[in-house]
């Protein structure tokens, strides 16, 4: 049973709206590029497990997407996290192409392409912490411990992974292709039998966990080191990407491709949530969405959103 899904984080969401509305020529713009690139490869690459673990049954298994949690020092972030009440298992999804060798004497994994060496973190060492982070996690919200499990699962199928070091038999099981999922959890299932929690104890535990969610909310105009006024604003043309729409005869039109639609400003709003407040007055829409009519502004944003703080000339609208 699925009770957090995979969804694009706040800060993926945010990379895509500063991306949209950065002019061509910002210095910064290859960077935010790449980074966008690599965030939105490792999403995609995270979607290829979902099919493995749709061969679990339904309702011994719950399943957490993306969880960010934190440990009363640090957050930490888990993949995928999979309850149940006789254990618990990390699922650690990493999108590496190409070959890999791990030397466990040496906490490096290291990819070699054509005459190319390329190093990584090792994942061993990422996925010990994540459980030491979550025992303590347990242990911040008094609740029974139970048997902790995490594997390493390379998205990409047709990844090759060398061991270097003969004897690492137990640490060669926790590296495994996603494919491997299912049957890695029936091996689960054979060592844990002993069941930790009831079912109420379980369906309590998983609520804490969603509460316990905290998504990153960074300031990525900081983090890219670009200002507000640098941005592109008004409403995007969703058929010729122009930031072109003007508000005429009660919808909006391109007159670059005649192009005509009604909401095209929900994706204005949204990008204004994710880069500059989540929270906007009618003098601010007016002047981001390019409207000089503040009636209409007024419509669009409670057409938008139906919640907001402060009465008539001081009203701000709640945008997330
Ligand atoms: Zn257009």
């Amino acid at each position: 049973m699925i009770i957090k899904k995979r969804e694009k984080t706040l800060h993926l969401k945010k990379l895509e709206a500063l991306e949209r509305r950065m002019p061509s020529a910002h210095k910064n713009r290859s960077m935010v590029e790449e980074t966008l690139a690599r965030q939105m490869a490792g999403f995609k690459g995270e979607l290829a497990i979902n099919y493995p673990l749709s061969f679990l049954p339904q309702m011994t298994y719950y399943i957490f997407h993306h969880l960010r949690l934190f440990d009363g020092t640090r957050p930490f972030q888990l993949d995928t996290l999979l309850l149940t009440p006789y254990y618990l298992l990390i699922l650690e999804v990493k999108i590496i192409s190409g070959s890999i060798t791990i030397n466990h004497d040496f906490p490096q994994i290291i990819r070699s392409s054509e005459d190319k060496e390329e190093a990584f973190a090792d994942p061993f060492i990422q996925i010990e912490r994540q459980k030491l982070q979550m025992k303590q996690w347990f242990i911040n919200n008094r609740r029974k411990t139970m048997p902790m499990e995490a594997i390493i699962v390379m998205a990409n199928e047709r990844t090759v992974v060398r061991h270097d070091n003969a004897n690492s038999r137990s640490l060669e099981e926790k590296i495994i292709p996603c494919g491997g999922i299912p049957k890695c959890i029936r091996n689960m299932e054979a060592s844990y039998k002993k069941a930790h929690y009831s079912e109420k104890e379980l369906e309590s535990l998983s609520n804490l966990l969603l509460r316990g969610h905290q998504e990153l909310d960074s300031d990525i105009l900081k983090q890219f080191q670009v200002n507000q006024l640098e941005l592109i604003s008004g409403v995007q043309c969703s058929a010729c990407w122009r930031f072109s729409m003007v508000w005429k005869r009660r919808r909006w039109q391109c007159p670059y491709c005649h192009s005509r639609s009604l909401n095209d400003h929900f994706q204005a709003l949204e990008d204004y949530s994710l880069l500059f407040s989540p929270i906007i007055s009618n003098r601010d829409a007016r002047k981001f969405l390019h409207l000089s009519s503040p009636d209409n502004t007024k419509r669009m944003l409670r057409k938008y959103s139906n919640r907001y703080t402060g009465k008539t000339s001081g009203r701000k609208y709640l945008l997330r």
